[in-house]
């Protein structure tokens, strides 16, 4: 951590939640990996490697029992892990980490990844079984088409189980050629039941993933960094299309990406509050359809 003051960091986040008369926050967008693996994705934003292009100075750097304090104080009070595998062959070894993790930490959500390889039907049923929360993948990292064959048994699995996916199939924040809507669309045509959570609104393809969500019943959105001064810098929240997203109210959940960000965790809330789309909306969005979609068990 750049070791900001708890007092300065936590007061703006509880006094966010408190007059909004929550107890507390659901965060859908957290990261959780094991240590060697998120010293290797620090490094990669430290030297704004390919994948991220910008200079990115993460604020959030202490160690996991630091970062987990922290989050208490908050008053977070459900997040999930998010493990996310870049190659095949290494989701279970991330997927046994974030097992053992969600067992030692209460407020976690039990979070698991998969990639398209032969083994992944297999170990995602005996994860659904077993009784995973969420799970996460990240094509811009991952660089595998959503639509890969060999993941159709993964789609129908969670489509049937309707264990959400958080999804990372946006842009944002450098292209490649497995990027953008159209790949999530051909796996919803297909897996219409499917419940997926778009990672960062599908930044910068706002429009396009804002009519997935309207399209399909199971279809939500996460706030993650949309809406912040970092974002808007680059990838600006169209203002034409904030009457569609008050309409989708139920489907909006607060993701703020801690601890890899550039800022203080309470400017991601003073983006949603200055969207000025009602003290209701944002009660929805920070914690009541967080708990709908995920449950409050475990926290
Ligand atoms: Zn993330």
């Amino acid at each position: 951590m750049t070791d900001p003051s708890a007092v300065e960091e936590v007061a703006p986040v509880r006094e966010f939640w408190q007059g909004l008369g929550l107890p507390g926050l659901f965060d859908v967008h957290v990261h959780f990996l094991p240590p060697n693996i998120q010293r290797r994705v620090y490094e990669q934003f430290d030297l704004a490697g390919p994948k991220i292009e910008r200079e990115w100075p993460i604020r959030y750097r202490g160690s996991h029992e630091e970062r987990i304090e922290l989050l208490r104080e908050f008053g977070v009070r459900r997040f999930p892990t998010l493990p996310y595998a870049h190659r095949p062959g290494i989701a279970t070894y991330l997927n046994d980490w974030a097992r053992r993790f969600a067992d030692d930490v209460p407020e976690s959500m039990w979070s698991a990844t998969f990639y398209p390889e032969p083994e992944a039907a297999k170990y995602v049923d005996r994860l659904v079984g077993d009784g995973v929360e969420v799970f996460k993948v990240h094509v811009q990292v991952g660089e595998f088409h959503l639509d890969d064959p060999l993941l159709d048994p993964v789609w129908g699995t969670l489509a049937d189980s309707g264990t959400p996916v958080v999804i990372h199939a946006g842009s944002g924040p450098v292209a490649n050629a497995f990027t953008g809507a159209p790949p999530l669309r051909r796996v919803l045509e297909r897996f219409p039941r499917l419940t997926a959570v778009v990672a960062h609104m599908g930044a910068p393809e706002y429009a396009d993933f804002l009519a997935l969500a309207e399209a399909y019943e199971r279809v939500h959105l996460d706030t993650t960094m949309v809406f912040t001064d970092f974002f808007e810098a680059d990838a600006p929240y169209p203002r034409d299309l904030l009457p569609r997203l008050r309409d989708l109210q139920p489907k909006v959940l607060l993701g703020s990406d801690f601890p890899t960000i550039p800022y203080p965790y309470a400017h991601q809330l003073d983006g949603l509050a200055r969207l000025d789309l009602g003290e209701q909306w944002l009660r929805d969005v920070c914690w009541d359809n967080g708990v709908r979609l995920f449950g409050l068990h475990g926290g």
